[in-house]
């Protein structure tokens, strides 16, 4: 379903692969900027180590089933197994009432937003390379050496998914945080400034 755009708030998808550090970079702008952040859903379990800068509302398959039957996403994904999906409300009272809105999601996900809500502004994170994400994965020490090497290489697919889309404004390296976080700033306030 076409939605119409949301003209008030801006909706700020951060995507990118696991391991990229989004998680970090999302409390990051939620701290220093107080943008609203939408509190995904997902049928995975919660683990001891989750990023902490995640959070997630816990519910079995069928809830998700019942909640994507009733439109209740604006967004969902199927990753690494388990059902993943961004709650339409509060997302969109929050956009009415002129709050901006970040989405810490994946790249199908993203690319459904980009679908939905043309003025969404879409920031996909990238590694430095190869070898620094398979070490922040290896680093984590939350995953399996199997869950690892799945997750490594759905990182280099969603890489090469987002580089040959071409859906996303801007690509942000995670280089160094302070550095991605104040490059994502500028592009949200070139982005407002744009829309005003
Ligand atoms: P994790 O299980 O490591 O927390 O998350 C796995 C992947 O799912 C990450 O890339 C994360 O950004 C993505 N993800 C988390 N929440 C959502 C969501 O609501 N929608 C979509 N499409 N992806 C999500």
């Amino acid at each position: 379903m076409n939605r119409p755009t949301v003209n008030r708030g801006q909706l700020v998808v951060l995507s990118g692969p696991s391991g990229v550090g989004k998680s970090t970079i999302a409390l990051r702008l939620r701290s220093e900027t107080g943008i609203a952040y939408a509190v995904s859903a997902t049928t995975r379990t919660e683990r001891p180590n989750d990023d902490k800068g995640k959070v997630y509302e816990y519910i079995d398959q069928a809830a998700f089933y019942r909640r994507l039957d009733a439109d209740q996403f604006l967004e969902y994904a199927q990753v690494h197994g388990h059902y993943y999906g961004t709650p339409v409300h509060p997302t969109l009272d929050d956009l009415g009432d002129g709050k901006d809105v970040l989405l810490d999601i994946d790249v199908q996900g993203a690319l459904q937003v980009r679908y939905q809500y043309p003025d969404a502004l879409l920031i996909f994170i990238l590694p430095p390379d190869e070898p620094t994400l398979l070490k922040r994965l290896e680093g984590r020490g939350r995953d399996s050496k199997d869950d690892m090497t799945r997750r490594f290489r759905a990182a280099k697919r969603e890489i090469h998914m987002a580089k040959g889309s071409r859906a996303f404004d801007h690509m942000v390296i995670n280089d160094d945080l302070d550095r991605a976080v104040s490059e994502i700033r500028r592009i949200i306030v070139n982005k407002k400034a744009g829309a005003l």
